[in-house]
């Protein structure tokens, strides 16, 4: 019996990864190995910030050419050694736990090389599909053939979504770390304070 079950899909920076810590832990082995300025390197990285309206991504490879550095072999540097070391939020275990009645999906905006850079630093995500892209996930889902239900979870608000509007047949959850209580409803949509309150969520919706 083939039953079409809801797809998940779910933001990966700052959503199910930590991305601040991934970020910070990068550049303070970059310091560590190649003796890089870090203030100053940190300073620069926002002339590889490529936008869109309010969104964009970071050309972190080219940031690391221009220091003379091989991304490859930096990628597989950093991979070796923080080996065992998980960069996902401790509660994206509680998203995971929902493959038995979800399609999940990760969902993600950002250049094709640093997005994949991130997955590969997170083990307990390797099993997931990724979809990368560098369009506003409004434009993206408006133009997407969905079957069945279909849900986003972002840290980002959808108010930051507005270049478009939100296809009516995507739900979305906000996961706002934030928050001073688990769960809030408004007029406006669902909000969590972390994946842990998605299950409950998903079920009432
Ligand atoms: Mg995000």
């Amino acid at each position: 019996m083939n039953v079409l079950r809801p797809t998940l899909l779910l933001d990966l920076d700052r959503t199910l990864l930590d991305t601040d810590r991934f970020y910070n832990a990068v550049w303070t082995f970059l310091e560590a190995k190649y003796q890089v300025d870090l203030p100053a390197e940190l300073a620069r990285a926002k002339s590889f910030f490529h936008y869109q309206g309010e969104l964009y991504d970071y050309d972190f490879r080219t940031h690391l050419r221009s220091l003379g550095l091989d991304p490859e072999q930096i990628k597989k540097q950093f991979l070796d050694h923080y080996g065992e070391e998980s960069f996902v939020f401790p509660d994206a275990q509680a998203a995971l736990a929902l493959q038995s009645d979800y399609t999940l999906e990760i969902l993600t905006y950002g250049s094709n090389w640093y997005q994949l850079f991130k997955l590969a630093a997170c083990a307990e995500l390797a099993a997931l599909k990724m979809t990368i892209i560098l369009e506003s996930k409004a434009v993206y889902l408006q133009h997407k053939y969905l079957v069945g239900r279909t849900i986003l979870v972002d840290d980002k608000p959808l108010a930051g979504y507005s270049d478009v509007e939100w296809p009516e047949h995507v739900e979305f959850i906000w996961l706002n770390r934030a928050l001073d209580q688990p769960v809030l409803r408004s007029n406006k949509g669902v909000a969590i304070k972390s994946l842990i309150q998605l299950k409950s969520v998903l079920g009432r919706e």
